[in-house]
């Protein structure tokens, strides 16, 4: 197959974590007779110290017309970095909001996976660490009560504030669609996650979401309350596939499950749009506390890629040969700088991707 990917390196770690991504790919690409044609591009503050601009519409118009774009991460450093002195449209995180609406993107996933070498890492019980867990959130991005109409005003005297949470059934369709398909590529169970004894938007999604589960017989489908859910990330986060919600609420728990996994350098994610494309990317920020030092963590970007080729490219046998890679990596010892217990050796940023394509 032939592939073909827009790379935005970014600021910070960006370059050096995206590095090790495209080193693997290419491992896989050779052993399963794939080619990976990269076309490098700017955005954030490098786009800014290039064209005054963090994302530029020719930028744009590149990235759509390939098939994925995997993305390091962008900004600085924000309290002494000059980007931080510009107006906000014209920050580094300006081309990320730019680049996320341009692309269509309406359904962030963000897998949250507990490697048994790792669990030390994992604040929960250890009853509960043991049992291990993963799951992928999906949560919607481009609707409900962030991108709803708001106000404060002055009602009889009181200064009175309003939001409003609006989803319409298009789309519910396609995210549920989404996670429906995400899920009999895994463990083919989806938890609805809502707040339905209480917001009618909540109602229209387990409604929706209902009449697409009858197009997956196949699939376990189920309903939980938001409160609930949040309770059982901590309590038993084993029992979870794929866990769909609304903007607001993937926002929270999505949060609440990165930090079971214990470390912000294993967490991949990917944007999905109606078509196969998608932008992958890790969980992480630039990092300019170790940038340029060759210490990062590559493996969230590693597996952002994972996530690419998986669900854009539907190469899932290749995704795998990746997850087992970064699996015996961990089972034979290798730690870079944040998973490593004090005293444990290190490895270097571009020693990991090294060893990892070695393993595919
Ligand atoms: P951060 O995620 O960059 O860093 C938080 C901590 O985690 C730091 O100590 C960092 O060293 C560590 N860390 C992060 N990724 C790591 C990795 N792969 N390996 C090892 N350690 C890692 O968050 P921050 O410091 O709040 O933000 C720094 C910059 O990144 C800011 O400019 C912020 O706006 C930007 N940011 C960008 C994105 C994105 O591009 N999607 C996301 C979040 C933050």
């Amino acid at each position: 197959m032939n592939c073909n990917i827009a790379v935005i390196k970014g600021d910070g770690i960006g370059p050096e974590v995206v590095t090790e991504a495209m080193k693997v790919l290419d491992a896989v690409g050779k052993k399963y007779g794939h080619t990976f044609n990269y076309e490098q591009l700017l955005m954030g503050g490098c786009s800014i110290d290039k064209y005054g601009d963090p994302l530029t519409d020719e930028t744009v118009a590149i990235a759509k017309s390939k098939d994925a774009v995997l993305l390091g991460s962008i900004g600085g450093n924000t309290q002494t970095s000059p980007w931080y002195k510009l107006p906000p449209e014209k920050r580094p995180e300006a081309g990320l909001l730019k680049i996320r609406k341009e692309l269509g993107l309406f359904a962030n996933l963000r897998p949250a996976y507990l490697y048994p070498e790792l669990k030390e890492a994992c604040p929960l019980k250890e009853s509960v660490a043991e049992r291990g867990f993963d799951m992928m959130i999906m949560r919607e991005l481009t609707g409900g009560l962030y991108f709803g109409d708001r106000y404060t005003k002055e009602v009889d005297g009181v200064m009175t504030a309003v939001d409003t949470l609006t989803y319409n059934e298009n789309e519910i369709r396609r995210i549920a669609i989404k996670g429906f398909d995400i899920a009999m590529k895994r463990r083919k169970k989806v938890t609805l996650v809502d707040k339905a004894n209480v917001l009618d938007s909540s109602r229209l999604w387990r409604k929706v979401t209902e009449e697409v589960a009858k197009d997956y017989p196949e699939v376990t489908y189920e309903t939980m309350l938001v409160d609930n859910a949040a309770m059982q990330l901590v309590k038993d986060p084993a029992q979870f596939d794929v866990m769909l919600t609304e903007n607001m609420f993937g926002d929270i728990l999505s949060d609440e499950a990165s930090m079971i996994t214990g470390s912000i350098g294993m967490l991949s994610s990917a944007s999905l749009n109606e078509t196969k494309f998608g932008l992958y990317e890790p969980s992480g920020g630039s990092a300019p506390d170790i940038a340029g030092q060759n210490i990062a963590n590559p493996i969230a970007t590693i597996l952002s890629a994972v996530m690419m080729l998986r669900y854009t490219f539907d190469l899932d046998k290749e995704a795998e040969a990746i997850e087992n890679a970064v699996k015996k990596v961990l089972e034979e010892g290798y730690r870079t700088i944040d998973i490593a217990k004090p005293g444990e050796p290190q490895v270097k940023c571009d020693e990991m991707g090294t060893l990892i394509a070695e393993r595919v």
